[in-house]
């Protein structure tokens, strides 16, 4: 296939009237359309306003789907424990499947091409089954918990180790490589430090597996991991193996100095998610210091219930803005910088190799925005509209490997209609939802 537009190759390099040329899983070349054209004449040809590399979102929670709207406005821990996690415990497998089926079919129709997702405590695999049907590349596994978390969600620290190994021998590699595993513990307050040291043994003993949670989003909670450990909470997780160039943590919004330099130390990503942050008034994630340490800082949409999208184009926007208001500075966090948070960052987060950029050789994760908008015109600098103007929903194509998974409305294979009206069905029925007689 030829796909021809404004080539954003990554965040430095633009061809402005170029193309893009897949063949199998991977791109065979990207340069001039004109060339292109010449060179490759068999080629479906496609054109787009602008041809993007596929997003990627550095942390989402897909199973929440069924939420989205059933907690704003309130306080974290109230959000958190009596409204979420009851909605998660309700969910049985069938619901898990159809609650991820429906955030990836969101990302995929919004042109996030890969995803780092934390699922829930029960029924993983039918999440993960989801993400390897709906065709969305993701790194994802079954949350731990198991201490003070509600009474269903809550597990015996060897039982949840046990069932999140057998997840990695199922799944880990599986669907050509497109979902690898993470362990994922929730975070340091529901895990004891047996649970998290056997998250770091997983880990180390399955190539490739990575470890994923969530850290230092509140006060409450660094407050919590300090009382219990008399540790701040990022040296505590290092303390315990949860650290390093494989781990990914969430958040980190309240770190200190020290903290911050075991971060950069460590090579741990972090994956900054504004929206979320502002809508449960957490605070703001020192991104600019983040970046300057040399951290890896990828971007995520987190949750629908504290979101309430996925549209990873709406989250650029906040990133960039969030941090100027927080410096109190225009320059702070630009266009791209932002840009490669959310594409090379977030697949370096991901743990995928070749990932977040239009190269020759590299994995065919691409995305068809239609520039014919009023909101598209005029385009000055088109990372500048990617990141301040466009929205999800002028992404008109999505490619993942190579292959086609949503294209004007439509997912090729997916029953996207069925999926709605199922989970329209089971959100009426769920625990924590507001509506419910
Ligand atoms: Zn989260």
């Amino acid at each position: 296939m030829l796909l021809t537009g404004t080539v954003v190759v990554d965040a430095e390099t633009v061809v402005e009237d170029g193309g893009v040329v897949v063949e199998g899983e991977r791109i065979a070349a990207v340069g001039e359309r004109a060339d292109l054209v010449e060179t490759y004449p068999d080629h479906e040809h496609r054109a787009f306003g602008v041809v993007a590399p596929g997003l990627v979102g550095g942390h989402v929670h897909s199973v929440q789907s069924l939420g989205r709207g059933i907690a704003d406005d309130t306080e974290l821990l109230d959000w958190l424990f009596e409204s979420v996690l009851p909605m998660e415990a309700d969910l049985d497998a069938d619901g898990m499947g159809v609650a991820a089926r429906l955030g990836y079919l969101e990302c995929l129709e919004s042109g996030t091409t890969t995803v780092i997702d934390h699922l829930s405590v029960n029924h993983a695999g039918a999440a993960i089954a989801a993400a390897g049907e709906t065709g969305i590349r993701a790194r994802l596994g079954k949350v731990l918990m198991d201490q003070r978390s509600p009474e269903a969600l809550e597990e015996e620290t060897e039982a949840a180790l046990a069932e999140s190994e057998r997840l990695i021998e199922r799944y880990h590699g599986s669907y050509d490589d497109r979902i690898r595993y993470a362990v994922t513990p929730r975070f340091a307050v529901s895990c004891t430090e047996a649970c998290l040291r056997g998250a770091r043994d997983l880990a180390d003993r399955h190539d490739g597996v990575r470890i994923h949670t969530h850290a230092s989003e509140n006060r409450g909670e660094i407050e919590t991991v300090e009382e219990d450990t008399g540790m701040r909470n990022v040296h505590w997780l290092d303390e315990v193996g949860v650290t390093g160039e494989d781990v990914v943590l969430a958040h980190c919004v309240w770190t200190d100095e020290s903290e911050r330099e075991l971060l950069a130390e460590t090579g741990t990503h972090v994956t900054h998610c504004p929206s979320s942050n502002m809508k449960l008034a957490s605070g703001v994630a020192p991104i600019r210091d983040y970046l300057n340490r040399g951290i890896n800082v990828a971007l995520g949409n987190d949750g629908p219930p504290c979101n309430n999208t996925l549209d990873a184009f709406t989250e650029m926007r906040q990133a960039s803005l969030l941090g100027k208001v927080e410096d109190l500075d225009p320059t702070a966090l630009p266009a791209s910088a932002v840009f490669e948070m959310a594409t090379r960052n977030g697949a370096r987060a991901a743990g995928f190799e070749r990932v977040g950029a239009l190269r020759e050789g590299w994995k065919a994760d691409v995305v068809g925005i239609d520039t014919d908008l009023t909101r598209a015109t005029p385009i000055h600098d088109v990372l500048s509209h990617l990141v301040y103007a466009a929205h999800g929903d002028d992404v008109a194509f999505t490619m993942v490997d190579g292959r086609v998974r949503y294209d004007d409305g439509e997912f090729p294979g997916v029953d996207a209609d069925a999926v709605r009206e199922r989970a329209r069905e089971y959100a009426a029925t769920l625990d924590g939802a507001p509506s419910r007689a």
